[in-house]
């Protein structure tokens, strides 16, 4: 009998939500992804390169014109430095790029310290590693860091620390202060960071996104890990990206070149026609600012109470002070019988911590999430 390695893993609540939703015909606002397309002319690029033979293998660590235009970006949009030859590896997915940087970075027994709620992906690839996990709760209802709780968890041990602004299911945008925090924080301390970065476009009420790379210590130490799915409505297409400097890119290219080895051509060559135009992606916080502001205001008519996100495409709701049910059985309650599907947000904690909030992905059309406010007005409790 095979042992398993991952003996807690089932399968992830994105599969599982958006299953249901179609099981029970209901509006899917749980897995994160667009309800809508890419743009056609990225759809044509895509054509023109698969029928002009950018068929076979790309080289292994991307497409030069992606990396170049990546690295492009990050110095218009951030103005920070990235060699394109050396710093900037384009992989399949900011899923794999973070699996490529963990495994670079965690050795058995090192301690890594993950911020809960934290993504999914993270603690599998730790555990897959040897590494042991050291959870960190985020404040809630706003979810930003407790640098004390950061502080007191951070050991001799501790190798790295995992980060995600805008963050993942919270919405929170690290700032200024929070990055001189964690500068302090691991000073003389032999730490890495991979900040999962996938959300950088999607900021709203004129805040910005701050690299943890703009920050020179840190970005010494950082892996930043992109997704073009997340930025050109083509999450399907699995093209992610990862910056760091010379001698952290040169170890994660070791891992990405035996895991995928490259990533695929057609969609890398398009991509780089297209990021020629930076507006192809610098309307993303206001494009989202307005999905927010009508959802949210939708929401202002339920019983829901809840912050408007500062950023990424979810909005958290808590219910707590209307009901005591717990959040899986209420999300799963509410796709059967409102017909509207949301993520538990219990699901992000290692112990299932259940604070009463559900997560709705509102990167949707506007007449469906006009569809989901009219059924979640209706109430469910
Ligand atoms: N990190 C976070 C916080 C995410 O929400 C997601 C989901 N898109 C990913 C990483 C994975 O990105 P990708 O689809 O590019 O693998
Ligand atoms: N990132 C998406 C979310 O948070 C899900 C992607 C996936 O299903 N792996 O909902």
């Amino acid at each position: 009998m095979l042992q398993s390695k991952l003996p807690q893993v089932g399968t992830t609540i994105f599969t599982t939500m958006s299953q249901m939703a179609t099981d029970y015909k209901a509006i899917n606002l749980s897995q994160g992804f667009p309800g809508f397309d890419c743009f056609p002319y990225l759809q044509d690029l895509v054509t023109k390169y698969m029928n002009t033979a950018h068929n076979q293998y790309a080289p292994m660590a991307g497409v030069p014109a992606l990396k170049q235009r990546l690295a492009e970006k990050t110095s218009n949009v951030y103005d920070v430095e990235y060699d394109a030859e050396t710093e900037v590896t384009v992989v399949s997915g900011a899923t794999e790029a973070l699996f490529a940087s963990i495994t670079a970075v965690v050795r058995q027994g090192d301690e890594v310290i993950l911020l809960e709620p934290a993504y999914d992906c993270y603690e599998p690839a730790v555990r897959l590693n040897g590494g042991v996990p050291v959870y960190v709760s985020l404040n809630v209802p706003d979810f930003s860091v407790d640098w004390n709780k950061v502080s007191d968890a951070i050991s001799s041990k501790t190798r790295l620390i995992m980060v995600n602004t805008p963050h993942n299911p919270g919405g929170y945008v690290w700032t200024q202060e929070d990055l001189d925090t964690l500068a302090d924080l691991i000073r003389d301390k032999d730490i890495y960071i991979i900040s999962d970065d996938v959300y950088e476009h999607i900021v709203f009420e004129g805040k910005k996104h701050i690299p943890l790379f703009s920050h020179p210590e840190l970005k010494a130490r950082t892996f930043a890990c992109g997704s073009l799915g997340k930025t050109f409505h083509v999450t399907g297409w699995k093209i992610g990206y990862c910056l760091a400097p010379k001698a952290l890119s040169k170890e994660f290219r070791k891992i990405h070149q035996f895991l995928t080895f490259s990533t695929v051509t057609p969609m890398q060559y398009a991509l780089a026609d297209y990021m020629e135009d930076p507006s192809r992606y610098l309307y993303l916080n206001k494009f989202y600012q307005e999905k927010r502001d009508l959802f949210c205001e939708g929401l202002s008519h339920t019983g829901f109470s809840f912050t408007p996100t500062e950023g990424s495409f979810f909005q958290c709701v808590s219910y707590g002070h209307l009901s005591q049910e717990s959040d899986f059985d209420l999300a799963v309650r509410m796709t059967k019988e409102i017909g509207v599907a949301s993520i538990p947000t219990s699901v992000f904690y290692h112990d299932q911590k259940d604070h009463k909030i559900l997560r709705f992905c509102f990167a949707k059309e506007d007449k469906v999430l006009e569809q989901a406010l009219e059924l979640l007005q209706k109430g469910i409790f």
